[in-house]
């Protein structure tokens, strides 16, 4: 089982993106994402739209491949929407993958009214009637019952778990659980997993008393989750805030447990675009009107792009890889014989998957014109 996390808090954008690869069977959970449409008072910085934007493509590209596509529920940052705005993914945009792909969406029950219609809308567009699979079982897919979205009572909607399992190997996949309710961590205890990846509570947003004992609460259950499996990953709502990265840490320092966030996982630097999105506005000046132009096509990211990621290396935001500086790959992108998207996902946010990286490790020859993922790119 291959589980790639493409979509996530800490990886620049909203939503629980993860792509399962199985050996006849390849599982898109979540295709959604959002940028938050207001934070500290601002619409995101250009920044975090060229990042959300390299995400979107990369969502697109899997879905081209997935045998299935499970929607948790029908949260903006969870489903390709019939009328996202332009930071999301667009039904349009992915309409043909699906055609021909088996639709897990989460059933109507315990839904608001938007969710409701979206689902409604999907199905439209799609021209496909969805089945209901919450409880079901299909192979080596199987799915939870719906389960509070945060606190049980709260009035937040319900969302659908997924567990998979191949092989003696089980994941689950724990949508907006925020991990507030006792009875939704004793289900994903009982399937016993070995990984679990899961949203966290929203700490960012928590200032009163009540919020304490919630937050308290979500402490004690990934305590008690932690225990019972091998790799517990938390994101989402978490990490919307660096808040949740030390609270992970302490966490992880209290139970002894592997517990991380997704970009541990993906074995790279965390990029909390949304906690640092003042600080994006502050290094680098947004025009009043570039939100209305950008959804217009006037207006576009690249140079924000560029100096986006210059602001965070020298803000020390980010860590590169420690050959960064000396690299070949660095050095063909600054002459323009290599697309950003090299550095921008290995080199500048240290990604210790990069197959250079390792052989540079191990003290073993790879040539210059070998890129981060050991395609051999001779022309350069
Ligand atoms: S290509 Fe690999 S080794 Fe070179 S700087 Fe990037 S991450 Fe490091």
């Amino acid at each position: 089982m291959k589980i790639t996390i493409l979509g996530t808090e800490s990886l620049g954008v909203r939503g629980l993106a993860c792509f399962v690869e199985l050996k006849d069977r390849k599982i898109f959970i979540d295709p959604g994402i959002a940028l938050g449409w207001i934070r500290y008072g601002f619409l995101p910085h250009p920044f975090q739209v060229a990042v959300g934007s390299g995400i979107r493509e990369r969502i697109i590209e899997k879905l081209h491949y997935a045998t299935d596509v499970v929607i948790s529920h029908f949260d903006g940052d969870h489903c390709p929407l019939f009328d996202a705005n332009p930071y999301q993914l667009a039904l349009d945009e992915i309409r043909m993958s699906l055609m021909n792909t088996r639709i897990w969406a989460k059933g109507p029950e315990n839904s608001s009214q938007s969710q409701r219609e979206r689902r409604k809308a999907f199905s439209e567009m799609l021209k496909k009637d969805l089945p209901v699979p919450d409880g079901m079982k299909d192979g080596v897919l199987e799915f939870s019952v719906p389960v509070p979205h945060g606190r049980r009572g709260a009035e937040k909607g319900a969302v659908m778990m997924t567990c998979i399992e191949e092989d003696g190997e089980i994941f689950v996949h724990a949508s907006d659980i925020q991990l507030l309710d006792i009875e939704t961590i004793r289900i994903i205890a009982d399937w016993k997993p070995d990984m679990v990846f899961a949203s966290g509570p929203p700490l960012y947003r928590y200032s009163s008393s009540e919020d304490r004992i919630f937050a308290g609460d979500a402490w004690n259950n990934a305590l008690e989750l932690s225990n019972s499996v091998s790799t517990l990953v938390i994101d989402h709502h978490l990490l919307r805030g660096e808040i949740g990265r030390d609270w992970i840490e302490k966490l992880r320092h209290t139970s002894g447990n592997n517990i991380i966030c997704a970009a541990d996982f993906m074995n790279r630097e965390p990029l909390l675009l949304e906690a640092w999105r003042k600080d994006l506005y502050d290094w680098l000046p947004v025009p009043e009107n570039w939100h209305d132009d950008y959804k217009h096509g006037k207006a576009d990211f690249e140079n924000y792009r560029i100096k986006g990621w210059e602001c965070l290396l020298n803000n020390g935001k980010i860590k590169p890889c420690k050959w960064y500086h000396s690299c070949p790959v660095k050095h063909y992108t600054d002459k323009g014989k290599l697309e950003r998207y090299w550095i921008e996902n290995y080199c500048l946010v240290g990604n210790k998957n990069c197959v250079r990286y390792n052989l540079e490790e191990k003290g073993e020859y790879h040539p210059d014109y070998m890129l981060p993922d050991g395609e051999i790119k001779k022309n350069l």
